[in-house]
């Protein structure tokens, strides 16, 4: 069965203007989400320390948020189409349970939940990955397993697979099904 890592932040819900809302608390020169235009936007505006504590906060809170509208259809159409699916997000291990309920309480379908700060080390086992950070996609490029995200401010200048919603994601990763099946 083939297995295919699932990112959550801004593939499975909008996480950016929440982040935002909050950021801006901490520091009003906080540019607004729309000019994200790299992955470190953040540097020189807040310590790591403080950005994760909340990011860390959002996610206890995961399940008070609504995912995107096609997100449902599409791990559903996954499914559907045989594979397995990692949800695969960079959040500390105590958001489980937040995690969990917020997927199940949306009919969210998955196979296995892998909270890390490196799903790079899910990749040998696994034939893609849909993320929207450009550190993952790259990593994915270098480990030739296909890779595909939704295009933000912070990955558009990017040379990678990027589209505007998960019904393109879909029909870009069964595009590359067909690919391995013409082998
Ligand atoms: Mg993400």
């Amino acid at each position: 069965m083939r297995k295919i890592i699932i990112d959550i932040d801004n593939t499975l819900w909008d996480l950016a203007p929440i982040l935002y809302v909050k950021l801006l608390e901490e520091n009003p020169h906080m540019p607004h989400h729309s000019e994200w235009r790299s992955w470190n936007f953040w540097k020189g505006l807040i310590s790591a320390e403080r950005l994760y504590g909340i990011i860390k906060d959002v996610h206890m809170e995961q399940d008070t948020f609504a995912p995107y509208e096609q997100s449902r259809d599409f791990l559903r159409l996954l499914r559907e189409k045989g594979f397995y699916i990692v949800i695969a997000s960079h959040r500390e291990k105590e958001t489980y349970g937040p995690t969990r309920r917020w997927l199940e309480k949306n009919g969210l379908p998955f196979d296995e939940i892998h909270l890390s700060y490196d799903k790079s080390v899910l990749f040998d086992a696994c034939w893609a990955v849909v993320d929207d950070s450009p550190i993952t996609l790259e990593k994915a490029r270098q480990a030739g397993i296909v890779r595909v995200g939704l295009k933000n401010p912070w990955n558009e200048a990017e040379d990678h697979p990027l589209f505007t919603d998960l019904g393109e994601v879909y029909e870009y990763l069964q595009g590359q099904c067909r690919e391995v099946g013409r082998g």
